[in-house]
């Protein structure tokens, strides 16, 4: 029997819409919108995409955004000035600084931006403050892309608690973060990594199966339990033919789209794991659009929290 579809984007839709009713007694009690500043460096073709999504999905819902540029050629230096000031700001409660940074910022860059951020206004939970909030289970903000992920799987009645789980990938903004919320919910964790040896095998163990890593169709349908859920949080576009042919098969109706846009959205999740998971998220309309949604509802979180000194996440007690 073919997986049921984890329909992430219909999810992220209701999100939004549950969310502007909250924006706007934000402004009735404040005089002015929850502010997002999203700082791009350079000109990173992806990041242009996700960054015009988050744009105009703040825009939507009532945010004030504002999108903070610098080139490719700046320094470091300059965008600690940009971060610096945008801590100040009365008008902002969140700051996102896009990953990645340029790679001739060095490959401290990133770690350095994130210290150097409040916490109080880092939506993406990246900044060390926060990620110790995240592993003793009281954040009140947590990265997007694993919040959108346990996110979609309660809203589908997905059990978590005693599940065996496996997260492949071990970023610091995936598949780490992932594995501890899964934990907080009281799932049985493993996470493996470009090292794990008979990654295949480890995965078939898993009730839930995530991956986190990048690289298109490399979990197979052998490395799945029948009957697992597995969510793909892969996004690789690709621009062979051949390789899209080679996941898809001869005559599948995504190779009509490669041939009509000359690339194509894929996940980690080879097709092929569709006949075996009970479940299954699509790439795109999967996790991605809730990465977003997640990120909104973190902008409100510290825009009330800085104006109305809510308390943070009181988080889950986990014996
Ligand atoms: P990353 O490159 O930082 O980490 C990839 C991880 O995969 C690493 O921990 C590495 O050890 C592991 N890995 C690499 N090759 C492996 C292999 N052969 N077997 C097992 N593990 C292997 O990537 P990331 O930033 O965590 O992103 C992972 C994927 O998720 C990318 O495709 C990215 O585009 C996507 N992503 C999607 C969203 C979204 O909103 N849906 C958000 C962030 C990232």
């Amino acid at each position: 029997m073919a997986a049921r579809i984890l329909d992430g984007q219909a999810l992220a839709t209701r999100l939004q819409v549950d969310i502007i009713p909250e924006v706007q007694a934000f402004i009735g009690r404040h005089g002015r919108p929850p502010g997002l500043a999203i700082v791009l460096v350079g000109h990173d073709p992806a990041s242009e995409v996700y960054v015009r999504s988050k744009v105009r999905t703040a825009s939507a819902i009532g945010f004030r955004v504002d999108l903070e540029r610098l080139p490719a050629t700046a320094a470091l230096g300059d965008l600690f000035t940009l971060v610096d000031r945008l801590n100040l700001s009365e008008a902002h409660d969140g700051i996102l600084v896009q990953s990645p940074l340029p790679a001739a910022m060095g490959p401290e860059a990133e770690p350095q931006v994130f210290d150097r951020l409040l916490p109080a206004k880092d939506v993406d939970g990246f900044s060390p403050h926060n990620v110790g909030l995240l592993v003793q289970n009281r954040a009140s903000v947590v990265s997007g892309t694993p919040a959108g992920v346990v996110e979609l799987l309660e809203w589908e009645g997905v059990p978590i608690a005693g599940q065996r789980a496996v997260v492949i990938g071990r970023s610091d903004i995936v598949g780490k973060p992932l594995a501890m919320l899964l934990l907080h919910r009281h799932a049985t964790v493993t996470i493996c990594h470009s090292r794990t040896s008979d990654l295949a095998a480890v995965c078939r163990e898993a009730d839930i199966l995530v991956a986190a890593v990048g690289r298109p169709g490399l979990v197979t349908p052998a490395f799945v339990k029948p009957g697992a859920v597995v969510v793909d949080v892969g996004i690789n576009r690709i621009t062979d033919w051949a390789q899209v042919e080679g996941l898809f098969g001869a005559g599948h109706p995504r190779l009509a789209q490669f041939q009509r846009k000359g690339s194509l959205l894929v996940g980690d999740v080879h097709p092929g794991v569709g006949a075996v998971a009970a479940a299954l998220t699509p790439v795109p309309g999967g996790v991605g659009p809730l990465t977003v949604a997640m990120l909104m509802r973190n902008t409100l979180v510290a825009a009330r929290a800085r104006l109305e000194r809510q308390p943070a996440g009181a988080g889950r007690q986990h014996p």
